[in-house]
């Protein structure tokens, strides 16, 4: 069975119940039925947190089931576990990766240029993208209008579309949407409104707004077209 992602539709889950549905004493690992720890992805890294008093240090998707690594002793199968993220760091990332969605959708309304890749931690990461008209000039302007972003408050909705209707719409091929695996048969979407839609399985604030402040760090070229722009985000 499939470990459910609660936090595909609701990214501020905390805590929650769960069963043990295989356990891997070599790896200290357990999956569960259904997990909110996010088992990293698409730049974005794992959550930590707790399964009841034991400390969850590492998650990953392995097939189909989402693996939790655990300090001290391990559950047994079919044994009832509550989960707690360590919301401090995971709260930083949903803010850190809707950042980096703000960036996609100025540079591409505003400059036309297309995201090639990226990656990301807490407060901080990295994006690149075809952009050849990119300078160093350029870096304080994009800066500026990140933050009018975030202060228009637009709000960032999920929505989960039948893979046919989401081939249908431009700004989602553009993102290499025609990459995902033949028999998935639904597309997860993130729409920052007015700004930005993207397939993605990750997780991100409501609000804009709640991103905080976002500064360049960081310009490199990494040839003619390829460059890469780094962020900080702050309070
Ligand atoms: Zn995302």
């Amino acid at each position: 069975m499939m470990t459910e992602l609660l936090g595909h539709t609701d990214a501020y889950l905390k805590k929650f119940k769960a069963t043990v549905v295989a356990v891997d004493p070599d790896e200290k690992a357990v999956a569960l039925d259904r997990t909110a720890f996010y088992p990293g992805g698409g730049g974005q890294p794992c959550d930590y947190g707790w399964l009841d008093e034991r400390r969850v240090t590492k998650v990953k998707r392995q097939g189909q089931h989402i693996w939790h690594w655990l300090e001290g002793d391990l559950p047994a199968e079919g044994d009832t576990v509550h989960g707690k993220l360590d919301w401090d760091r995971r709260y930083k990332l949903m803010r850190t990766h809707t950042a980096f969605h703000i960036l996609c959708g100025v540079v591409w309304r505003d400059y036309g240029a297309q995201v090639t890749g990226g990656n990301m931690d807490v407060l901080k990461g990295r994006m690149d993208f075809e952009f050849e008209t990119l300078r160093k000039e350029l870096v304080s302007e994009i800066e500026e209008k990140l933050n009018v972003e975030v202060a228009a408050a637009r709000p960032v909705r999920v929505k989960i579309l039948p893979r046919a209707e989401a081939f249908q719409i431009p700004d989602l091929i553009r993102t290499k949407i025609n990459l995902l695996p033949e028999g998935i048969t639904e597309v997860r979407t993130i729409a920052i409104e007015g700004l930005d839609l993207q397939a993605d399985g990750g997780t991100h604030v409501a609000n804009t707004r709640e991103v905080g402040t976002i500064t360049v760090a960081g310009y490199k070229s990494k040839g003619k077209i390829n460059k890469r722009i780094e962020l900080e985000i702050g309070d």
